[in-house]
């Protein structure tokens, strides 16, 4: 057994855990079943025998065992000889909390963890999950269109059914329309729109539950107003992939170019598609590339460059991976960390939006000088 048998188990768990839970929701009376789960499930237990730790489970028992517990837990009735020779420590799934909360009985609600681990995965891995798919439809539009779309699916979380046909109609082009058609998902049972994202907070064991653990740990307490009345009227939300990887990265998008926009620097959101999120382009003609991620994690976000090769090459003086600044509360570290993969490009580096917005005024200042 090699470090990389267990990658792959745990990228198979991980997606398992997720394609188990897009089950349930389209089938709930149904046990929801993922090969890909059992597969990696069966993996990690022929792991666990080879490393001293004979034990069986099936799947429900080794859900309740495993899957609500931090990832190097998992170890911990291995052989500590087989740990070291391994360096299991130095693994990036070593450090990774929970890949699910348990909801009801057989129902497990995979983490932002677990999406963000699935998200460091190879492309195939990744393939069939809502937002690689929706990923795929908007890829092939004109960038007039694309950026259109991207900007009502980041701005519009939940919406109703005439919201949808007026959207069709000002888009006008059939294979928009199906790409808006596949981002959302009907809303199937009694929920709040969550105050910090826009998106539906719904109940589970412990409470409601948004796409992000960061809504929940920072939501005041839910109203009335909050209440979506979906028994009235069919309304329709964002599939969570679709929020995750989106919406949520898509607002400091918007954000960073709504300060260039009151700061009179021209901007252009997603140039060349999917290349660079944002590109500034300051008086004296010096360009800046901005790429926008949301990982709470900044493992996960040093492997994610890592695994696309850093910063993508091109003609720009500058270039940024941004992150919520909020996101450096806890983990004053976080930047440093994901610094220490941009080693070799000397132009690029990943910074806080405060510190964005700090450098942009600083650069703009220095063009009006001159
Ligand atoms: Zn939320």
């Amino acid at each position: 057994m090699t470090a990389v048998f267990l990658r792959k188990a745990f990228a198979f768990i991980a997606k398992g855990v997720i394609e188990k839970e897009q089950r349930s929701q389209s089938a709930p009376t149904r046990y929801p079943y993922s090969k890909i789960f059992q597969h990696g499930m069966n993996m990690f237990l022929a792991a666990s025998y080879q490393a001293g730790n004979a034990q069986y489970f099936d799947e429900s028992h080794f859900l309740a065992q495993f899957i609500t517990k931090p990832i190097s837990d998992w170890f911990s009735g291995w052989d500590q000889d087989v740990i070291e020779k391994l360096n299991l420590a130095e693994e990036p799934f070593y450090g990774y909390g929970a890949f699910a909360y348990r909801r009801d009985e057989n129902v497990y609600i995979p983490s932002s963890e677990c999406y963000e681990f699935l998200e460091t995965q190879d492309s195939d891995i990744v393939e069939g999950l809502d937002e690689r798919a929706l990923y795929e439809k908007m890829i092939v539009l004109d960038q007039d269109v694309y950026c259109r779309l991207r900007r009502y699916i980041i701005e519009h979380p939940i919406i109703s059914i005439e919201d949808m046909r007026e959207m069709f109609l000002k888009l006008s082009n059939p294979a928009a329309a199906e790409a808006l058609r596949s981002a959302y998902e009907e809303i199937k049972e009694e929920c709040y729109r969550c105050p910090r994202c826009g998106w539906t907070m719904t109940k589970g064991k412990y409470g409601y539950n948004c796409h992000s653990s960061h809504c929940t740990d920072t939501t005041p307490v839910l109203t009335d107003e909050m209440r979506l009345n979906v028994s009235d009227k069919k309304l329709y939300r964002l599939k969570k992939g679709v929020m995750r990887y989106f919406s949520a990265p898509g607002k400091l998008e918007l954000d960073i170019v709504n300060f260039c926009e009151k700061k009179n620097i021209q901007w252009v959101l997603w140039p060349y598609k999917d290349k660079y999120d944002a590109e500034i382009r300051f008086s004296d003609g010096e360009i800046w590339e901005i790429d926008a991620k949301a990982y709470r994690n900044p493992i996960t976000l040093r492997a994610k460059i890592q695994n696309d090769n850093g910063f993508p090459k091109g003609e720009y003086t500058r270039g940024y991976f941004v992150v919520p600044s909020e996101y450096t509360a806890n983990q004053q570290n976080y930047t440093s960390i994901v610094n220490r993969a941009l080693t070799n490009q000397k132009n690029v580096k990943c910074v806080t939006l405060k510190t964005l917005k700090t450098e942009i005024a600083r650069k703009e200042r220095t063009c009006h000088e001159k």
